[in-house]
């Protein structure tokens, strides 16, 4: 992969061992970064360090469990101590456990809200330690689409609203600091998560989509490399849908 201007900088992506996390991942080395992925899947975790490591990419795969504030805490300091620092962090990481409101668990919502809020808190916290004293940083939180609403997502939903005001706010208190925070909303994209929903499901969201298309991790990660240019210094607190016109619409399905 190239090196670029942003040789020197590391970039954390949670969930970044598969699906939209890895294709991040993998966009930030091409622009030069050392790369952290924060999972809990240790072969993919494996399978995604090896890919990455083969492309000359100087990169850590760390077992992390981004719903426990100690397993974060102790992530961020191991990258730390190999990198020396902390640039980017992109939460990534994130369920879905769809239900009627009526059918859903205790556990199917706490479950959700904390791998898909939670742990972008956490995250957050941990790493603007460092760069509150660097007095840089990029964060890019991935919402979904779906924050707008949908059946038997009241989880998901809440869960990725929830993104978007931990971003708004977090953009207001760390403005000052030299340190941008942004959401990304994703609409469908082609991942093993899309894969779990059944083949009829798959086919009603495609045609959902007014690009008549889903989209693919390099989609998402293009909106994610936007926003952590340093470039993108006087962009904070936006949430930049990236859905094929999907936002526009908002179909039910
Ligand atoms: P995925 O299931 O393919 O990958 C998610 C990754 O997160 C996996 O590698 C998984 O091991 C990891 N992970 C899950 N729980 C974790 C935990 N507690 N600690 C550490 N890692 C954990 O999912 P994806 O489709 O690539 O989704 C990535 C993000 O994009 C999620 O936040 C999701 O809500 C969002 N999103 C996805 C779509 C879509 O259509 N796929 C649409 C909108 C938003």
């Amino acid at each position: 992969m190239n090196a670029s201007t942003h040789s020197a900088e590391v970039a954390i992506v949670t969930g970044g061992a598969k699906g939209i996390g890895f294709g991040i991942a993998q966009a930030l080395a091409r622009g030069g970064r050392r790369i952290a992925l924060f999972d809990l899947d240790r072969t993919a975790l494996d399978e995604a360090t090896t890919e990455l490591a083969a492309a000359d990419v100087e990169v850590i795969g760390l077992a992390v469990d981004v719903t426990n504030s100690e397993s974060v805490n102790q992530a961020v300091d191991a990258v730390i101590q190999r990198f020396g620092r902390v640039d980017i962090l992109v939460n990534n990481a994130g369920i879905v456990r769809d239900k009627r409101i009526t059918k859903m668990s205790d556990e199917d919502w706490d479950m959700v809200i904390d791998v898909n809020l939670k742990s972008q808190f956490l995250c957050c916290r941990a790493v603007l330690a460092h760069m509150s004293t660097a007095r840089y940083g990029r964060i890019v939180n991935i919402a979904s689409r779906a924050w707008l609403g949908g059946v038997g997502q009241s989880n998901y939903s809440a869960s990725k609203g929830g993104v978007v005001s931990l971003t708004r706010s977090l953009a207001l208190e760390w403005a000052s600091a030299g340190i941008t925070v942004n959401a990304v909303a994703p609409g469908i994209v082609d991942t093993p998560l899309f894969r779990t929903f059944d083949s009829a499901l798959q086919e009603r969201l495609q045609k959902s989509v007014p690009a008549q298309r889903i989209g693919t991790p390099a989609d998402i990660a293009h909106a994610v490399s936007f926003f952590a240019q340093r470039e993108a210094s006087y962009i904070t607190g936006q949430t930049l849908y990236v859905c094929g016109g999907r936002s526009l619409s908002s179909p039910s399905v």
